[in-house]
């Protein structure tokens, strides 16, 4: 929490055009600070997308509340915003959307329906930083978002690293306190917290990057247009209009996804699957009562999907490579 940190929080928050960025050790960690900072209490419902990584729903279940996963829209892979309303109880506390892929889900939507209903918003916004909608920036968009700077995340820094971003100042300054162990003043505990602390050689690191972001971002982007354009016979990503995706990953939609996985892999092309078990199928979450059949669209392209290579400083002649033998 040096120096170093506090101007990573100020340039986060000018580069998402939002009043508080508060820098953390990671992005699952942003989550549970945001879910502390909102009082989430054990038997609270929060409603979310089973089409993520774990770690959306796993915090929730975390701090005891109870995950309750809306369908998604066939097209984004975000939750869809119009099934919402009918998940909502007299325990739901907020609606936690993700930005998948590094795409934001349809936000005025979803405030919308949180503010009819009085409940928070919280974006998982760990694929999409940077990202836009409607020409506002991820992490700025909700009561809360959260983001992480893991490695492998569009703004990565060289280990564990996460945010989160509110405009409301009261939220901003619990937060603070939480991610500390709950301390005011040194040894003066006023909350339970964590050891949520950002170090200072990450955000040493990220303060250098993020001078170079929206220069990767307009990369990333042509990159992903080179594969709209040239992958035949494949569904490609929607984009939702008014939108920029960060592509935190380029995924398509194939039927015979074993025998693709395996050419790309013969041709030495990494290739990764974003999500094989959707979250309602997982293990952890069978107490939960869902069962296979509850989410068709979500089980069928956690079966079709796959994702190719992507990152700014992929070469043209990498990606026709890419583009060859997928197309084949
Ligand atoms: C990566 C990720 C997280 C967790 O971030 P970490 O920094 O790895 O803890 C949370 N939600 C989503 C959607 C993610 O992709």
């Amino acid at each position: 929490m040096g120096n170093k940190v506090s101007t990573l929080e100020e340039n986060l928050a000018k580069f998402v055009g939002i009043k508080h960025a508060i820098a953390c050790s990671s992005g699952t960690d942003a989550l549970i600070l945001a879910l502390m900072a909102i009082d989430i209490q054990p038997g609270d419902e929060i409603i979310t997308t089973p089409f993520t990584f774990i770690a959306t729903a796993e915090t929730i279940a975390f701090l005891g509340a109870k995950p309750v996963f809306v369908y998604i829209d066939a097209k984004t892979f975000n939750i869809a915003p119009s099934l919402i309303e009918e998940k909502i109880t007299s325990k739901t506390k907020a609606i936690m959307p993700v930005s998948l892929f590094g795409q934001i889900s349809d936000m005025d939507k979803i405030n919308e329906i949180a503010k009819v209903h009085d409940l928070k918003v919280i974006e998982d916004a760990a694929q999409s930083f940077g990202a836009e909608y409607k020409g506002k920036k991820s992490c700025s968009l909700s009561n809360l978002a959260c983001t992480s700077f893991f490695p492998a995340k569009p703004l990565g820094c060289y280990g564990d690293g996460g945010a989160v971003f509110t405009n409301d100042d009261d939220l901003a300054n619990k937060l603070r306190i939480i991610l500390n162990h709950g301390q005011t003043k040194r040894y003066v505990h006023s909350h339970i917290g964590i050891n949520g602390r950002l170090d200072s050689i990450q955000a040493g690191i990220l303060n250098v990057k993020l001078k170079y972001y929206t220069e990767e971002i307009i990369k990333r982007e042509q990159i992903a247009q080179k594969y709209n354009n040239e992958l035949k016979n494949i569904t490609t990503p929607y984009i939702f209009p008014n939108s920029l995706s960060v592509w935190a990953q380029y995924c398509i939609l194939v039927e015979d996804r074993d025998a693709v996985l395996s050419k790309c892999s013969n041709n030495n092309i990494p290739t990764g699957v974003y999500y094989p078990i959707p979250l309602h199928l997982q293990e952890v979450f069978e107490y939960l009562g869902y069962k296979e059949g509850d989410f068709p669209i979500t089980e069928k392209i956690s079966k079709n999907i796959m994702a190719l290579p992507m990152s700014a400083f992929l070469t043209e002649e990498e990606q026709n490579y890419i583009i060859e033998v997928v197309n084949e």
